[in-house]
């Protein structure tokens, strides 16, 4: 929680909530409260819209054709690409790779990086707060290089060991991969530090932004990144479409991650010639109506404004946190100074699914278990939590119906 943010008092969410039909969900006679946010956003009209169109009037296979549909569909596609770029400020859309998702983009480099640049001996650092998509990519490819992970640990706050970080950088070390806002403790880790000191070591840096993308204005080149992946189903775009960005130097050198058409320029049964950037990435028909949905989601936000979204969430995680605090018997898990606006807890002797199950006979959608980060769990010995996520759609009036249904559940089990 950052309480030095500027506050956007004038933020209007009772208008944005009419960009978003879902919303008006009725779930058992009660207004849907969703506060699932971290594990996939609502989608606005304009989203939903333009995927609509696109099939009406526009579907076809890209990059193949000189028909008329073909033509628009590649323009629209590559159109997309280059929204994503403008958006974290890209140099060229060379450097963004459509993927499935963060997921994905992450198993892409990986595979891609690993085969590359990873030799037996060789080490990759992460952090013990990753989501399982940035632990498990890395242990494959390191089972397959006999490579080492190396682990940061953070503190019971939540955050980030830093004096422990340049301990673990040594001859070996290949590569950084950390997440920017955990998904479980909403920690925003201070990525920058992270990234200029991996590189004074020469050492590449790949950003998890999956939490991130949607709360704050991401610029790579001042980041200074060498990859950051996202999904866009999380930044009010569609599933099945994300993006990896990752600097051309790199990505031209790194070996393509599967293979067919579209990613190559020639081929031969005695020798195939891979495409150009960032094609060379992209086999197979892509998620055409994802891309463009995704840049409908993208230039959304940007009407909106990144940073009176990023305060207006930020003023709700302030709220929500002073509210949940007068509750004695809930503890929350991820006490970090700067958070992202997610709020895990536990509840004195209630397991989190039975909050979650309670929860939703109010309406309120919350997510329980250990959120793809079972070492986070591990560390403070629990076997989950129960998690609130907000978004700029939500208000504090739904976060008193929280803390209200809070005190229902304490009732039915005291
Ligand atoms: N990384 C983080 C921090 C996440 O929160 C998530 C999803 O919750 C992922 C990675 C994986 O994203 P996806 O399932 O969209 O590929």
């Amino acid at each position: 929680m950052n309480n030095s943010k500027k506050i956007a008092v004038n933020f209007n969410a009772q208008k944005i909530r009419e960009d978003f039909p879902i919303l008006n969900t009725r779930v058992r006679g009660k207004n849907l409260i969703y506060f699932d946010n971290a594990a996939t956003t609502q989608k606005p009209s304009c989203v939903i819209e333009r995927i609509k169109k696109y099939y009406e009037h526009e579907n076809s296979n890209v990059h193949r054709g000189v028909h008329y549909l073909s033509e628009i569909a590649t323009h629209e596609y590559e159109n997309s690409r280059e929204t994503v770029k403008n958006f974290i400020n890209a140099t060229s859309t060379e450097e963004i790779v459509f993927t499935r998702g963060t997921t994905e983009a992450i198993n892409l480099v990986a595979y891609s990086f690993g085969k590359t640049f990873i030799s037996e001996g060789d080490e990759i650092i992460i952090t013990e707060m990753e989501h399982h998509s940035n632990i498990v990519p890395w242990q494959l490819m390191c089972e397959d290089r006999k490579a080492k992970l190396k682990i940061l640990p953070f503190d019971d706050n939540g955050e980030l060991i830093l004096d422990e970080y340049e301990k673990l950088f040594n001859e070996k070390t290949k590569l950084v991969s950390v997440v920017h806002i955990s998904n479980s403790l909403g920690t925003i880790n201070p990525i920058k530090q992270i990234i200029d000191i991996a590189h004074s070591y020469a050492i590449p840096v790949l950003i998890d932004g999956a939490q991130s993308i949607m709360h704050s204005k991401i610029d790579v080149q001042d980041l200074g990144c060498d990859f950051f992946v996202f999904s866009g189903h999380k930044v009010y775009g569609p599933t099945g479409i994300g993006v990896l960005y990752g600097k051309k130097e790199l990505l031209d050198q790194m070996v393509p991650y599967q293979g067919g058409g579209d990613m190559i320029k020639s081929v031969t049964f005695s020798k195939t010639i891979y495409n150009d950037l960032p094609y060379k990435f992209e086999a197979g028909t892509p998620n055409i109506a994802g891309a463009i949905g995704l840049k409908s989601a993208l230039e959304y936000l940007t009407n909106i404004g990144i940073e009176q979204i990023s305060s207006y969430e930020n003023e709700l995680l302030i709220y929500a946190t002073e509210k949940l605090s007068q509750i004695p018997q809930l503890k929350i898990i991820g006490t970090a100074k700067e958070k992202g606006p997610i709020i895990s807890f536990i509840l004195d002797n209630i397991h989190p699914h039975d909050i979650g199950t309670i929860l939703d006979y109010e309406g309120i959608a919350v997510r329980t278990g250990h959120h793809c980060t079972q070492p986070v769990m591990e560390h403070f010995k629990i076997p989950a939590t129960t998690r609130a996520s907000f978004s700029f759609y939500n208000t504090k009036e739904e976060i008193d119906f929280l803390f209200e249904g809070i005190q229902k559940v304490i009732k039915v089990f005291s």
